[in-house]
């Protein structure tokens, strides 16, 4: 697995790791899919290491260990993980206080080369699993290495970062994001268009690959708004996202918002027309989790904007 980008992040990371305390807590901050997460495992790799090298030699039995936990989550391997490492992924839902029991206890088990805990998206953790794990975060047992991510710290108890050594970690370059996607994408035109999207990070550009229709029919109906050429392609993109599930209608108009915020960059917009924008934006987005035809949704859009429609290149 590659690293991209995040030298800064990794020499402070480096720095910590090689001042040997008895335990260290860390938080990752940044947003997400920047590879937060994989530099976690790096850590926890470099804290397990027989050699203590940076974040691991990669050679020696515990950072093959760890290097398994990388492949079986970013690979869907399926090998003998570091038994030394507890993860706790990020399923969509809260952290469940038992989820947390369940990392206290591992981590009181002594192990004599340490323990790793790694929590994904922590800002999910309810108030319960917070308090709980703000126990542990207060005195952890000797040789334990604890690594929270999140994208909102502002969602954490103040009283857990407090306990915690903050790395902030910066947006990918448009560079990084390409080298990124060059590894999946080969046609450049394409590729372009992604790193256009990504913003920083890799979250928008890998739904839009995994959703190609979705991308299309997003980038097709935002040229129409610009424009303004009124044509049977409304009519067929909006029959087209009628038939979408609520995942792919929030990425349709997440991918719009994305190209307009490109385009307010970079274009004279109203304040009228990008205020309006916005609104339909917003507007789509509710309608469809309260079960409005998406078809209505999106002739509104486009009509309702025609009316404040100046776009001025
Ligand atoms: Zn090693």
């Amino acid at each position: 697995m590659k690293i991209v980008g995040h030298q800064r992040e990794i020499e402070l990371i480096k720095t910590y790791l090689g001042k040997n305390y008895d335990s260290l807590s860390l938080l990752y901050e940044g947003k997400d899919c920047i590879g937060k997460k994989l530099i976690a495992f790096l850590t926890a790799r470099g804290f397990l290491c027989e050699k203590k090298e940076g974040l691991g030699c990669g050679k020696c039995q515990d950072c093959k260990l760890v290097n398994n936990i990388i492949s079986n989550i970013y690979e869907n391997t399926n090998l003998t993980p570091h038994p030394n490492v507890k993860f706790i992924p990020y399923d969509g839902k809260e952290i469940k206080i038992d989820s947390i029991r369940d990392a206290i206890s591992f981590l009181s088990l002594k192990a004599s080369k340490g323990k790793v805990l790694i929590i994904e998206k922590a800002e999910n953790m309810n108030t319960e699993s917070a308090n709980a794990l703000l126990k542990t975060l207060e005195e952890p047992p000797l040789n334990t290495l604890i690594i929270l991510t999140t994208s909102n710290q502002n969602k954490i108890l103040p009283t857990i970062l407090s306990r915690l050594k903050k790395i902030r970690f910066s947006k990918l370059s448009n560079e990084e994001v390409r080298d990124i996607l060059s590894l999946k994408v080969s046609d450049e035109k394409k590729l372009e268009n992604l790193v256009k999207i990504a913003d920083g990070s890799l979250c928008l550009p890998f739904a839009a690959l995994n959703k190609e229709n979705v991308y299309n029919l997003a980038h097709s109906f935002y040229e129409l708004l610009k424009t303004k050429k009124h044509t049977e392609g409304l009519f067929s993109i909006a029959a087209a996202v009628d038939k979408f599930d609520v995942e792919d209608t929030e990425l349709f108009f997440d991918i719009i918002l994305r190209f307009f915020e490109i385009d307010l960059d970079n274009l004279k917009l109203s304040d009228k027309f990008a205020e309006r924008f916005l609104i339909e934006v917003k507007k789509g987005k509710n309608a469809v989790l309260k079960g409005v035809k998406k078809k209505l949704i999106l002739e509104g859009f486009y009509y309702n904007l025609k009316e404040v429609n100046v776009w001025i290149t």
